[in-house]
Formats: structure tokens, sequence, C-alpha cells
């Protein structure tokens, strides 16, 4: 049922009649999304929707269209400039089944957390459809399935090695990572009839550049698995020190990978973008609540990018290890707005981005020129510059925002960097963590947190005695939340055996236990793959279904996976920190699994 213009208006258009009501006949650019429509700036095509409207495009959005027929994608008519295609916040087939491929019977960004919204390699479905609407209209695809597929790839539901997204989408590009410049950069050049190619941060089919450094052709890695690491490696080189250009040979074609950008101008960019006038709300067409818009909806992103460089996580090749924050002054701006917000309950649930303490770190030496894989592994590096000091001073001005009545971190905190800092420690742990605090130590065993790029346990045990300590000095009861992994390439069933023994022995029941779950694009997925290191030594991959759930079951005895969370994927909506009730540091009353 329609809802009133004025309501609707708010939003950008969905129908001919929005159009109308704006007094325009032909929209510049269509979005398309896996996603529901939700005006918030967690959710990718909204947030490219409102940037390329800010620009002066006009811009309208189809969500989650039917794939039997191009009607719905037809709707608002053929835009003038490009369709940008994405498959939503998580890759399609990672929304869609378990680590142990069962299909999912929820998905948390479409209204009512229903399943079947969005078809299996919904890039490639959505291009077909958009070919089908629109010959001849160029299409641009982006979001994490498209960025994290732009090269050659593993797909663990096929078990198969794919060519670039690009080529079985039959796309003109691919703008990976956060591509608000990108695509208004693509748009101006489709307005004054120039080419795409060599735009930043993009995957292009076209000539080889001469400059550009080879990587491992589709035919070379079908022949010989540990060439996949290799050019996973490189890529996520590039990525990190944003010099080089590279070619990936499919035949006799060849896919481009341009450096991303990396402005000067990317901290006010990021504020800019935050500045839009986001509404937080879900489309008034929904009658549902969308679980994926309730768990962000007052949530702030405070930081992009992270410095970790965890093996297993897509963020180092899409978003990147080089840290944006936004500055204080910015985020207290956008809380203001949200605490005028009619639905406005008073708590910030979270002030932070994929890793919170990494807000405001910088690189004092010269990340071009990096060839560390990670700022923490298996050190931290002397050349980062932390600033959690004034991270907690930003917590503690928000909480001061008149209207605010609790502030959380709910993002990821970085247990290894916290400890650098024992006054941060100690005000994150006594006013910021409403309950439970969730880390990712991942594993114990030395050489499986070495093959994930993670630091040594001992620091999550001296964190976790930092956390008892100060929880009962303030009498706060809440409990540090552990994020365990199974499976992982490397990981043999004795060392889950000693992960096990490590819960038993603190007289815990292990709560978050995600199996790792080979997500296109990684270094982990590579090795998965190839079954060696990135020094191309042979390690044991549980490859099997069987022995992918006999290494879960290690943990979590008699237990099968839940539908929702999985490896290398953000972590689809969890209860509210409070739900689980009010408990004593370091224990959970309750198995659950991710
Ligand atoms: S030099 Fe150090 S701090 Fe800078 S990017 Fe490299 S690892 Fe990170």
């Amino acid at each position: 049922m329609p809802r009133p213009a004025a309501e609707r208006s708010r939003f950008l258009p969905v129908s001919r009649a929005d159009m109308a009501a704006r007094g325009w006949d032909q929209l510049d650019v269509l979005l398309v999304s896996g996603d529901a429509y939700a005006d918030h700036p967690a959710f990718g095509v909204p947030l490219l929707g409102r940037v390329l409207e800010a620009a002066g495009y006009r811009v309208g959005i189809v969500a989650q269209p039917r794939w039997d027929a191009p009607t719905d994608i037809q709707c608002l008519g053929r835009p003038r400039l490009f369709c940008g295609i994405s498959a939503g916040g998580l890759d399609s087939m990672l929304a869609h089944y378990t680590a142990f491929r069962k299909k999912r019977s929820d998905d948390a960004y479409t209204p009512g957390g229903l399943a079947g919204r969005r078809p299996n390699r919904a890039c490639i479905v959505y291009s077909n459809l958009v070919r089908q609407a629109f010959p001849g209209l160029p299409v641009i695809l982006g979001g994490i399935e498209a960025s994290l597929r732009r090269a050659v790839h593993y797909d663990f539901w096929s078990d198969s090695v794919r060519r670039s997204l690009l080529l079985d989408a039959k796309a003109d590009l691919i703008l990976y990572g956060m591509a608000e410049s990108t695509l208004v950069e693509a748009a101006r050049r489709l307005q004054g009839g120039a080419s795409l190619e060599g735009l930043p941060g993009a995957a292009y089919i076209g000539a080889r550049p001469a400059e550009a450094e080879l990587l491992p052709a589709y035919e070379d890695i079908l022949a010989r698995p540990a060439a996949l690491l290799e050019a996973t490696m490189a890529i996520e080189r590039q990525v990190h020190q944003g010099t080089a250009v590279l070619a990936q040979a499919h035949g006799n074609r060849f896919v481009i990978l341009t450096p991303p950008p990396l402005a000067a101008s990317g901290c006010a960019d990021l504020e800019r973008i935050a500045a839009l006038p986001f509404t937080r709300d879900p489309h008034p067409d929904y009658s549902e609540r969308i679980p994926g818009l309730d768990m962000v909806r007052w949530s702030v992103t405070a930081v992009r990018g992270c410095g970790g460089g965890c093996s297993f996580c897509s963020l180092a090749l899409h978003q990147g290890r080089r840290i944006r924050s936004r500055s204080q002054a910015s985020v207290l701006q956008e809380i203001r707005a949200m605490v005028r917000h009619p639905e406005w309950s008073g708590a910030v649930t979270d002030i932070g981005g994929p890793t919170a303490n990494f807000w405001g770190a910088a690189c004092a030496g010269d990340p071009s020129r990096c060839t560390r894989p990670s700022c923490l592994s298996p050190g931290i590096c002397p050349h980062l510059k932390p600033r959690q000091r004034e991270y907690l001073g930003l917590l503690r001005a928000a909480r001061a925002v008149p209207g605010v009545k609790h502030v959380r971190v709910a993002s990821g905190v970085r247990h290894d960097l916290a400890l650098q800092d024992a006054e941060f420690a100690r005000g994150l742990t006594a006013e910021f963590v409403g309950g439970q605090l969730k880390l990712a130590p991942e594993h114990c065993v030395d050489q499986v947190l070495t093959l994930m790029r993670k630091s040594d346990f001992s620091l999550f045990e001296r964190f976790l005695e930092v956390f008892g300590r100060v929880s009962a000095g303030e009498a706060r009861e809440q409990y540090v939340v552990p994020y365990v992994m199974s499976a992982f390439p490397g990981c043999t069933m004795d060392d889950m055996k000693q992960l096990a023994a490590w819960f038993r022995a603190q007289g815990w029941q292990p709560q978050q236990v995600q199996c790792f779950v080979p997500t296109p694009g990684t270094v982990a997925t590579a090795m998965f793959y190839a079954g060696c290191d990135p020094a191309c030594r042979p390690i044991h991959v549980a490859r099997t279904d069987r022995e992918r759930e006999d290494q879960h079951s290690a943990l979590l005895p008699g237990r099968h996976l839940p539908p929702g969370q999985v490896a290398g994927a953000p972590p689809p909506p969890r209860p509210s920190p409070q739900a689980g009730g009010r408990l004593r540091a370091g224990a959970r009353p309750r198995r659950s699994s991710r």
C-alpha cells in the first residue's frame, strides 16, 4: 500500500509515482540491491544513492527485485547513465548457506527476516536482468560480493575456482571497497562520454597497461593451486600500498585491477557522507521490521579500515588496512541528529567500525612501502600510533550529549592494542561495555594463530585479568565473550582439543564458535584451496564437511551451526547486550554459536 507522499519524499524514488512527485521523467542512475531499502549509512546502496544525489544526480532504488522477469528492474524506466548493482551487505551465497552448505531459513536484511528474497549469485542474476531490460546500458557492480570476486577466486559453494565476476556477469566495471568517490567519478565520466578505464579502485576488462604487474592467470591457478595464494597476496598488497596496477589473464583477455583511491581528503569525505540526510528508517512500503537495521539503527560508524589484517577477514581486500577516522565534532553532530529522531530511545549502541579502538590510529611510517601483512601481528608495529585515550574521550563526549543516556561499544575491540594503554582498557571496561564485551582471540594454539595473523594468546589472558579486576572494582556484573574458530586451514583436531581444554579449565561453555567458511578472495581461503601457508609449506586442511563438523563439535558437542554466523562476514544481528541478563565477569549462561 503506497504511503503518503510526504513520508515517501524523504527517501529516494522507488516508483514512477515517486519520480513524478519530484518532477523527474528519467533517472540518471538506477541502483539495484539484494538488501531491503533502509535509509541508513550502514546500508551500502542507500548510502551510495545519497552520495550520488548530493553530487546532483537523479537516483532511484530497486530493492530485492523479483528475478524471474525484468519487470521490477524496469519499473523506474531506463536510466540515462548507468545501473549500479550490489548483492547486498553479504555475498549472496554466504547469506543463503550455513558453514556446512545447508540452506538458511532467515535473512537479516529482508523485512521480517525472511529468506528467499534474493537469488544465489545475485550480481550475475541482476546483471542479466538489467541487460535484458535495458540493452546496452553500462552496468557497474559493487558491494562485498563483487569486490571479493573481482579476480580469480575459490568458490566454496561449488568447490571450484571461478573467473573474475566481471566475465560471468558481463558487467562493464567492478568498483571495489567503499566506492563513494569512484562511483561519482564513474557517473561524471559516463556523462561526459569518457572511458571508465583507469578509474581507481576498479576492475575492468581491457588491454594490459605496460606498467601492470602480472598476477597468475586463471588457467595457471587451475593447474597450480598455490598460484591462487600468490595472486591473493599480491591483491592484498595492492590494496594496502595503493601503488601497483595488476593484470590477470583469463585466456586471451585481461582483467585489470587498479589501486584504490587513497586521497588525503578521505576523512573529510567520510564526514561529508555522514552529514547527508539519512532518515535511519526502513522504507515506508515495508510493514515488517528489518532485523539488520534494528541492529545498527542507533550506531555510529566512526572509523574505516582495520590494521589487523587477519587472514580470514574480507576487510583487507575491501576497506583495506589504512585507517580513516571521523573527527569528534562530526561524530557528535551525527549523534545530535539521532537524538532528534522521533523513535530515539536514548542509547548509542555503538561508536566504532571494523575495529573500534583503531579510531584515530595513524601510521608514522610509509604504508605505500609497508610489506607487513598486519599492523598488530606478530607484534605491534613500532610505526603504529594509536589514539585510544582520545577514543575514550570521544565516547565520554558522546555520553554527555543531551538526550543520550548510554553509549556502548559493540564493534570489535583489539585486546592486544587495548593493553597498550591501561587507562583506555580501564575506561572501556568500567564505562562502555554494557554487560558483555566481544573479543576475538580466535584460537589458543600458536601455529593456528600465526596462520590467522592473530596475536599471542597470552595477551588475551592478560586482558581477561584486567577486565575481571576492573569489573570487580566497579561492582559490575559483565563478561567477555570470546570468539573462536574451528576448522581453520592449518588447524587439526588436536588443536581443537587444546582449545576445548582451555575453555574447560576456565569452567566456561564456549558461546561464539565459528566454523571457518572459505569466503571468496581472502588469504585464508587461498590457503584452504592451496593446502599450504603463504611460504608454500604444506598445512593440514579440514576440507570435508565431516571433518569440519568434527572440529566444530570439539567445542560444541552434539551441536550444529544454526543459521546466521560464519567466518569472514559481518555478524548478523545479535540480541542486545543486556539480553543475557546480569552475569559475573567472564562467563556466559547459555550456549550459542556463530
Ligand atoms: S608501517 Fe606498521 S603501522 Fe604502518 S601500515 Fe605498515 S604495519 Fe601498519
